[in-house]
């Protein structure tokens, strides 16, 4: 679990190149500078850690492409002890980001494989999520919600409502919505029955699935 002054030039290489393709968040290009993750991909291939594209991860899952994740990220505009829910934890990566920023992570896998791997691999990075649970994202988390934020990094077929309904007002949905490709879809909360759609164009996630497996 080595993370080298090699590794860090690359990171910070790849923080240039996700400023370059418009991310600002000073605070999401801050926690991806600071993240090693080589770390996060089983074997640990240095030349595609700090590579802006997807990779293959256990139970023929990805860990998302750097530039996916800062732009759903930035979206959900994080405050310091926003209450965040994930859908799909997968390698963790993600999950990461949320703690490194100061937000309380909430993060629901449907693998079990997946669960029990990030579940012991992020404490020991020092990533501490408040809870990581095994189960079906469609249903989000009611005990833990209302939520600051939801972020769905798994592409959704449909929005589920549970995920509407369990956010604060005021409070974000980020969801890729669709079946081969994706729309990147933000949910803006104005009231109990009131939300505020935008679209973010076109991204490929693999499918969110119904059910745990
Ligand atoms: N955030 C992850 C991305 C992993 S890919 C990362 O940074 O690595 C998407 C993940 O969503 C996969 O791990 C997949 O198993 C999980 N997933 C798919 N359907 C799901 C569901 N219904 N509930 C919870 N997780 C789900």
């Amino acid at each position: 679990m080595k993370d080298t002054f090699k590794h860090k030039g690359l990171r910070q290489q790849l923080v240039n190149e996700l400023k370059h393709k418009g991310i600002v968040d000073k605070s999401v290009l801050n926690a991806i500078n600071n993240i090693p993750r080589h770390l996060f991909m089983d074997s640990g291939f240095l030349h595609y850690a700090y590579v802006d594209k997807a990779f293959p991860i256990a139970a023929d899952q990805t860990i998302s492409q750097p530039y996916t994740v800062a732009f759903q990220t930035e979206l959900l505009q994080i405050k310091k002890g926003d209450k965040i829910l994930e859908i799909g934890t997968g390698s963790g990566y993600q999950t990461a980001v949320l703690c490194e920023m100061g937000a309380r992570v909430y993060s629901i896998e449907r693998q079990n494989e997946l669960f029990k791997k990030t579940s012991k691999f992020l404490p020991k990075l020092g990533y501490r999520a408040k809870k990581l649970i095994f189960g079906d994202g469609y249903i989000g988390l009611r005990e833990e919600a209302p939520f600051d934020g939801i972020l769905v990094t798994a592409g959704a077929p449909y929005v589920p409502t549970p995920l509407l309904s369990q956010l604060k007002i005021g409070g974000r949905l980020v969801i890729p919505v669709g079946d081969d490709v994706q729309e990147m879809t933000m949910f803006t909360r104005k009231g109990p029955k009131e939300f505020d759609k935008e679209e973010f164009g076109a991204f490929r996630f693999v499918p969110l699935l119904e059910d745990k497996n």
